[in-house]
C-alpha cells in the first residue's frame, strides 16, 4: 500500500478540511447545546458530493474510491461526529447497500436522491430486545399478494426522524433465525409509519436518533432489497463497511482532540512557563498523537483492501475496535490537559469525549468486534 495520497484524495481531503472547519466546527457547540444541527447541512454536503462517494456517477453519485470516502468522514467527525453520523449513515449504511444489491429501479428511485442530498436514509436494524443478537430480531413482514405488511419497533435509528427511506430488516419466513429475515426500503412518509425522536443523550446529541414504530406498513414485493431471506447478509456487509466509516469518523475525534491539547498546552501557564513544557503534559499528547497514527493506519488499510477487492471485514472490526477505544481514550487525555477547563463546554474536549463513548457501542460493541476478530483468528465462534 503506498501511503502517498493521489491528488484526488488529496485535493478531496483538503476541500472536507476546510468545509469542516467552515462550515461545522464554529457552530457544533451549539447544536450540541440545542441538540440539534442545522438540516441545511445537509444540502450543502450534498452539493460537495459527500453524499455520493463511491456512488457511481451514473447514479448520481461523485465516484472516489473508499480511502477517498474515510478521508472526508474523518474531517468531518473532526468537525462534529453529529454531522460525520448523517453521512455514514446515508450515504454508508444505505446508499451504498442500495448501490451494492439494489435492482435497477430500487437505485434509479433512490440513489440521485440520496446522493444530492434531497433525501436521506436511516438503517432500521436495532429493536428493543434485540441489540447485538440482530439475527432474533421481531419485526414481521407478512406477504399478502404483491405487498408485504411489515410490524415492529425499531430503536436508535440515526437519521430516524430526518430520514425520507428506511431500511428496514423484517422476518418475511417462518426460520427463526437469520435466514428468515429479509430487508426493505420502505418511504417514511408510508401509513403505518410512527417515529419519536430519543432525546437525553450523553453525546451525539446535534443528531436526530429515533425510535420507528411500523403498524401493518404496506409495501410493494419490489420494495425487498436482495434476495428473500438475504437481509441478514444485506445487514452485515453494510455493518462490515460502515465499522470502516465509523473507525475514520474516530480518527476525525482523535485528530480534533490532538489539536484541542496542543492549542491548550501552548497557551495556558502553569509554574511559570506553559504546561506545554511539563513532561507528564507531554506524555499525555505523545500517547493521543500515537493513538490518532495507529487509528488512522488501522483505517486505511481497511480502505486499501476494500479498494482492491479483497477479504476486509476483520480489518474492519480490528479498525472499528481500536479506532474508537482510541477516541475514548484521546478525548479523555485531551480533556486532561485542560484541566477543569476541559469540564465546561467553552473547549470542545468534552463534547469530544461524550461523542467518542457511543463508538465503542453502535455498528457492533467492542465485545462483538473481539468476538468477530476471535472467530477470524480461531476458527472457532462463541456466538
Ligand atoms: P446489548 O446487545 O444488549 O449489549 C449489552 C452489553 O452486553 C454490551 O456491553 C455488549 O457488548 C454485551 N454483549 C452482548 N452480547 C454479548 C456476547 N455475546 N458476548 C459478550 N458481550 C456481549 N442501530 C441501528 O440499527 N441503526 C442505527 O442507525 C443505530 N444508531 C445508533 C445510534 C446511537 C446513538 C446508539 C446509542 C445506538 C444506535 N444503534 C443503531 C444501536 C446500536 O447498534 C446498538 O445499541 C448496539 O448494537 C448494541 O446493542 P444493545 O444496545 O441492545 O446492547
Amino acid at each position: 500500500m503506498d501511503l502517498e495520497l493521489s491528488e484526488e484524495q488529496a485535493a478531496v481531503r483538503q476541500l472536507a478540511r476546510e468545509f469542516s472547519d467552515r462550515e461545522i466546527t464554529p457552530y457544533a457547540a451549539e447544536w450540541d447545546r440545542a441538540e440539534r444541527v442545522d438540516r441545511g447541512i445537509v444540502k450543502k454536503l450534498g452539493s460537495l458530493g459527500f453524499l455520493g462517494l463511491t456512488v457511481p456517477e451514473e447514479y448520481g453519485g461523485s465516484g472516489g474510491d473508499h480511502l477517498a470516502y474515510c478521508l472526508v468522514t474523518e474531517e468531518l467527525g473532526r468537525g462534529d461526529s453529529a454531522v460525520r453520523g448523517i453521512v455514514s449513515v446515508s450515504l454508508g449504511l444505505v446508499a451504498k447497500t442500495v448501490a451494492a444489491w439494489g435492482s435497477e429501479a430500487q437505485k434509479r428511485a433512490w440513489l440521485p436522491r440520496l446522493c444530492s442530498g434531497d433525501a436521506l436514509g436511516c438503517f432500521g436494524l436495532t429493536e428493543p430486545g434485540t441489540g447485538s443478537d440482530a439475527a432474533r430480531l421481531a419485526t414481521r413482514a407478512v406477504r399478502r399478494g404483491e405487498t408485504y405488511l411489515l410490524s415492529g419497533t425499531k430503536t436508535f435509528i440515526t437519521n430516524g426522524t430526518w430520514a425520507d427511506v428506511a431500511l428496514v430488516f423484517a422476518r418475511s419466513n417462518e426460520d427463526p433465525g437469520h435466514r428468515g429475515i429479509s430487508a426493505f426500503l420502505v418511504p417514511t412518509d408510508a401509513a403505518g409509519l410512527a417515529r419519536r425522536e430519543i432525546h437525553g443523550k450523553l453525546g451525539l446529541r446535534g443528531q436526530a436518533t429515533a425510535e420507528l414504530v411500523l403498524d401493518d406498513v404496506e409495501v410493494p414485493a419490489s420494495a425487498m432489497l436482495g434476495p428473500e431471506g438475504k437481509g441478514f447478509s444485506v445487514a452485515m456487509s453494510a455493518l462490515a463497511k460502515g465499522r470502516m466509516s465509523v473507525a475514520a469518523g474516530c480518527v476525525g475525534i482523535a485528530q480534533a482532540a490532538l489539536d484541542a491539547a496542543v492549542a491548550y498546552a501552548g497557551e495556558r501557564e502553569q509554574f511559570g512557563r506553559t504546561i506545554a513544557h511539563h513532561q507528564l503534559v507531554q506524555e499525555l499528547i505523545a500517547d493521543i498523537s500515537v493513538d490518532v497514527d495507529a487509528a488512522r493506519l488501522l483505517t486505511w488499510r481497511v480502505a486499501d483492501l476494500v479498494d482492491r477487492g479483497r477479504p476486509f471485514a476483520t480489518e474492519a472490526s480490528t479498525a472499528k475496535l481500536f479506532a474508537s477505544e482510541a477516541a475514548v481514550r484521546a478525548a479523555s487525555n485531551a480533556l486532561q490537559v485542560h484541566g477543569g477547563y476541559g469540564y465546561v463546554d467553552e473547549y470542545p474536549a468534552g463534547k469530544l469525549l461524550r461523542d467518542a463513548r457511543v463508538m465503542t457501542l453502535y455498528e457492533g460493541t467492542s465485545q462483538i468486534q473481539k468476538l468477530l476478530i476471535g472467530r477470524a483468528r480461531t476458527g472457532v465462534s462463541a456466538f
